[in-house]
């Protein structure tokens, strides 16, 4: 089981106190998808690793919001002065999508790799699985591609031992998406982007198998 507790946050960026709730412990007993999303058996624990200030849409992990957390004076501008997340705020409660998205853009604000940013949107459509939103899901499938792919296309913007995994991740992706014919090409880059031929060669194998017969879990 999941388990989740209450927990109060001040946000340091416009000190509004709130309460949110945040994982005590968690499983990966529900399998792994083959875009590497482990499941919990129970309730998924995605959305409560971060929290978004219901005031000003502040986002972040709980030591984000802890004693020492102090966000760059361009976050406070495009925040605060700006007012950018505010008025993206659901009327309702957040979803998990919601709050990763917001992530992911105070990510780019502050400059962080693309790679980065492509994990955040990545676990923002691993939330609209369970959110049921299959139309968003696919609308942050390719903006994480499209963020993982600059990861790859920039100079040392991923470690060389994690290109292969991230190329296939990248297929994955396009597949999911709904464009067979670009996840194809990425499945096909998979084996030259191998650097240790005997710890990666499951990689090869998952890339050859979700080209030509998918499957949507591992194991
Ligand atoms: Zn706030």
């Amino acid at each position: 089981m999941t388990t989740l507790h209450k927990i109060e946050l001040t946000c340091p960026i416009c000190f509004n106190t709130f309460d949110s709730q945040a994982v005590l412990s968690t499983n990966t007993f529900g399998g792994k998808a083959t875009d590497f999303h482990e499941r919990a058996s129970g309730t998924q624990p995605l959305p409560y690793l971060i929290h978004t200030c219901p005031s000003c849409g502040y986002t972040g992990n709980e030591h984000e919001f802890g004693d020492g957390a102090d966000p760059s004076p361009t976050i406070k501008d495009h925040i605060l002065v700006f007012g950018e997340l505010a008025p993206k705020l659901p009327a309702g409660p957040l979803a998990g999508s919601d709050k990763y998205e917001f992530a992911a853009t105070i990510a780019d604000w502050q400059g962080r790799e693309p790679r980065r940013i492509a994990e955040l949107l990545l676990r923002a459509a691993w939330c609209c699985v369970d959110e049921d939103d299959v139309e968003a899901e696919r609308y942050f499938r390719r903006k994480a591609a499209w963020a993982f792919e600059e990861g790859l296309a920039s100079y040392d913007g991923v470690d060389s031992g994690e290109r292969a995994v991230l190329t296939y991740l990248v297929g994955e992706l396009w597949r999911r998406a709904g464009d067979v014919k670009t996840a194809r090409a990425w499945f096909d880059r998979v084996p030259g982007e191998v650097t240790d031929t005997h710890a990666q060669q499951w990689l090869v194998d998952a890339a050859k198998q979700q080209r030509d017969h998918p499957r949507e879990w591992f194991g």
